[in-house]
């Protein structure tokens, strides 16, 4: 059945534009769907892993990524007790043995420049998908399109996963934060710190342009929190003075998860955030979401990608379950509170930060060198042709 295009993908988030260059660059027909007119100011994900930018290669971008970024070698962990140790990314087994600091703004935009502005519907919010036989038609106020596939990447609200009826039952956690940016004015150069102590955990990593990200736990969510609490929490938990002045912009998250039942329905199928949820300390979710859409964009260009969505289905939910449980674990492991659990805490840092191959096993489970199936390599070709055939 002739169809308008072969990929219609709602949300222009980075894993929508990531898909988005995957599959211009495989010669399909395609558009990305977009509400926003202008792209968000403010940035979530900063932090690109390795397995992400080997992604990247394909599309030859990664020099951009990394030139237009700081790269994080290390990163310095201190508890109630003073400086615990460094986790060394320099170890890791990866031709980048660094974690790559860049502003989720910037990536978008590196994207849409590589994408190009004539494969962007902006100001255009989808309003309904309806996945048929042969096709799909996708609505847009008085608009319709029709397209094989409708991949949605309209973010962990998905619109379009409320459509179709997928279940993705969440979990909100009870650990709070706030976020701000700032003129880097502490001394620390491109190395990432990390401070768990007894009254919660503040942690700090380098931007481009002289910029700092500090994030601190708080009691409660704050929804607009008084100027300066970011600044004030700094200072009473690690001494260090980071005026109020040099504050760019902030922002307040609570951490939830969620992994849908299914990533697909039909003809429809979810990607990125719409398909999974993770608690942004550990820096993971965007990255997962950019190993999806490698893993879709492939499956897309096949004869008959329908016989793959199983496969689809099976080894991403994997990977964001694994993702999902370690930035849990991660989280809950740095914002425990109180003197006897920081102490605890303090003892145990120190002894594995102290061990050479521990640091170095740290330094790749971080870095998502040991997510399965983090890049479509690491994909068991031998199950991938069960469901071809
Ligand atoms: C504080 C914070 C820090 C984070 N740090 C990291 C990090 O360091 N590393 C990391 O990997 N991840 C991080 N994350 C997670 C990361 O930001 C998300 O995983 C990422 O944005 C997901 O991208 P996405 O494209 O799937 O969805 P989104 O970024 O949510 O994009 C969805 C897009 O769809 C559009 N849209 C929505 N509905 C419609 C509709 N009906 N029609 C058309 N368009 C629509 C939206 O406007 C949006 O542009 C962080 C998150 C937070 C909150």
């Amino acid at each position: 059945m002739k169809t308008d295009f072969d990929v219609l993908i709602v949300g222009g988030g980075p894993v929508g534009l990531l898909l988005a260059c995957l599959l211009k660059q495989k010669g399909l027909s395609f558009r990305v769907l977009e509400k926003r007119a202008r792209p968000k100011s403010h940035s979530a994900a900063i932090g690109i892993t390795p397995p992400s930018l080997q992604i990247l290669n394909k599309l030859g971008l990664t020099d951009s990524f990394i030139s237009a970024g700081i790269k994080v070698s290390d990163c310095y962990v201190h508890g109630q007790s003073g400086l615990l140790g460094c986790m060394a990314f320099r170890q890791i087994p990866d031709q980048h043995p660094f974690v790559l600091a860049l502003p989720q703004v910037t990536t978008m935009a590196l994207l849409q420049k590589h994408l190009g502005a004539e494969f962007i519907e902006t100001g255009c919010e989808v309003h309904e998908v309806q996945s048929l036989t042969d096709n799909c038609i996708v609505r847009v106020e008085k608009r319709e399109w029709t397209a094989k596939y409708v991949v949605a990447c309209d973010g962990w609200r998905s619109r379009v996963r409320e459509g179709i009826g997928m279940r993705a039952p969440s979990h909100t956690y009870d650990s709070h934060f706030i976020m701000g940016d700032f003129i880097d004015r502490s001394g620390f150069g491109d190395a990432a710190h990390l401070f768990f102590t007894a009254t919660g955990a503040v942690e700090s990593f380098p931007l481009p342009g002289g910029q700092r990200r500090w994030v601190v736990q708080t009691d409660k969510a704050l929804g607009d929190s008084p100027a300066g609490r970011i600044s004030e929490l700094i200072h009473q938990r690690t001494s260090i003075q980071v005026p109020v002045e040099d504050q760019i912009n902030e922002s307040a998250f609570t951490p939830r998860r969620f992994n849908c039942d299914r990533y697909y329905d039909g003809r429809i199928i979810l990607c990125g955030d719409a398909a999974h949820g993770m608690s942004p300390i550990g820096g993971q979710g965007m990255n997962t979401g950019f190993a999806d859409a490698e893993f879709l964009a492939e499956i897309l260009t096949h004869s008959d990608p329908a016989s793959l969505l199983p496969a689809y289905n099976r080894f991403r939910q994997k990977a964001a379950k694994a993702a999902i449980v370690r930035a849990e674990w991660g989280m809950w492991f740095g914002t425990r509170r109180g003197r006897p659990q920081s102490a605890l805490r303090d003892h145990l840092l120190r002894f594995l930060l102290s061990r050479d191959s521990i640091t170095k096993r740290l330094g790749s489970f971080y870095a998502m060198l040991t997510i399965p199936f983090n890049t479509l390599d690491r994909v068991p070709l031998s199950s991938l042709r069960t469901h071809i055939v």
